[in-house]
């Protein structure tokens, strides 16, 4: 039968990892830590187990979990969700966001990405039968640009979806920048799907800007989380979509017959770990420290790194170590120096090459270390 999907492959994190884990390559490719989560957290799945919480939960989520998800954020950004009306747990940010599209846009609809871009968005947008619309951040600093997003914004627009920070290039959108969105798509009804799912990866200071903390975009954003990347648990596949009551609504109806629920004692898990801000609050500063140690010994070698303002990936242009293209590239670092990476053509529809190659530091500091005495051979 003709394909849903037909120039979907399988995504790259997947053939990396496969080739990393075939040749022996130190992972930095595909994104997730290579050392486990606190050891309290996997202690109250179990308890929640143990106490029979092992039925469906609420379709929405727990409400101890929404309720503390509210709660954080009307603590560190400023806005009151209604943990009952306005906060659903997902499994993960891939559903979050899936759901969120296939709940605002009709066939014929466009909504617009900002490549480089995670490579789910555009598929899921087509699922719905819409349009994909890309604008390109501004080559080289990968910052928004405003006039070439206002000239992507026409009738048909449903829905933009914006990264920050941003997988894969780490830049962290500004307050100014946020509230340039926010002028931009005053005079229209376009919606935002907010993927912040690296919100407490910022670093040098800066704050993360959610889109919950600029009212004027709050009221037409779906913002998502993940848990996955805060807790450094990323098989558990739990997330959260914040949005007013009204897009809720709409977007419960799709999570209802795509997933149903998530995770019953996961969520019960997650909800008592939140009481305590410190482990969020404290993992800018842990991720800080390994992308100095990382970037550091980088500076050893031929590549050049760009601004790593937030995430926990490290994005590299490799021109004056090789003239293979991204994908080649990548390939010759996992097969011949042992060092898996992701090329930064894989988040674009075109696959423009760039020379550019994205290294992720959640890692333990013995990995990092083998990775830099690999890479400092280049
Ligand atoms: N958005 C971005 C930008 C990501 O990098 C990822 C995964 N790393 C996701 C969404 C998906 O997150 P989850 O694993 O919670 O589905
Ligand atoms: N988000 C992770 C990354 O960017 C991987 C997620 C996945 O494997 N789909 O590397």
């Amino acid at each position: 039968f003709p394909s849903r999907l037909p120039d979907v492959g399988t995504t790259i994190f997947t053939v990396m990892s496969a080739l990393a884990t075939r040749t022996g390559a130190v992972n930095l490719g595909q994104g997730f830590p290579d050392f486990d989560c606190d050891p309290a957290l996997p202690e109250q799945v179990c308890q929640a187990m143990k106490r029979g919480l092992n039925q469906y939960p609420p379709m929405a989520g727990v409400p101890a979990l929404r309720q503390a998800v509210a709660k954080k954020i009307g603590t560190l950004y400023g806005h009151a969700y209604d943990a009952e009306s306005e906060v659903t747990v997902t499994a993960g940010a891939t559903q979050a966001i899936l759901t969120a599209v296939l709940c605002c846009v009709h066939p014929g609809d466009e909504v617009i990405v900002l490549e480089p871009c995670y490579d789910s968005y555009a598929p899921n947008i087509e699922l719905a039968g819409g349009r994909v619309v890309r604008v390109p951040l501004t080559p080289g600093s990968f910052r928004p640009d405003f006039e070439a997003i206002g000239a992507a914004i026409g009738p048909r627009t449903r829905a933009i979806i914006v990264n920050s920070p941003h997988n894969p290039t780490g830049t962290v959108w500004t307050r100014e920048e946020m509230q340039a969105l926010a002028d931009l798509l005053a005079p229209t009804d376009v919606l935002l799907i907010s993927d912040e799912v690296y919100e407490h990866m910022v670093f040098d200071g800066r704050p993360h800007v959610s889109a919950s903390a600029i009212p004027a975009l709050a009221a037409r954003s779906f913002v998502v989380s993940s848990f996955g990347k805060t807790f450094h648990v990323t098989g558990w596949k739990v997330g959260t979509v914040a949005a007013p009551a009204a897009l809720t609504a709409e977007f419960r109806k799709v999570h209802q017959f795509n997933v149903f629920t998530v995770n019953t004692p996961v969520q019960h898990a997650l909800a008592a770990y939140l009481a305590d801000p410190q482990p969020y609050l404290g993992l800018a500063g842990f991720y800080q420290a390994k992308r100095d140690r990382f970037r550091e010994g980088l500076a050893g070698t031929r590549l050049r790194l760009l601004a790593c303002e937030g995430t926990y990936f490290q994005t590299v242009d490799y021109s004056a170590v090789s003239s293979l293209g991204e994908a080649a590239f990548c390939e010759w670092l996992t097969t011949e120096i042992g060092v898996a990476a992701i090329p930064i053509s894989a988040f674009y529809a075109d696959g423009r090459e760039q020379r550019l190659a994205r290294l992720c530091f959640a890692k333990k500091d013995e990995t990092l270390n083998l990775a830099l005495v690999r890479l400092t051979t280049l």
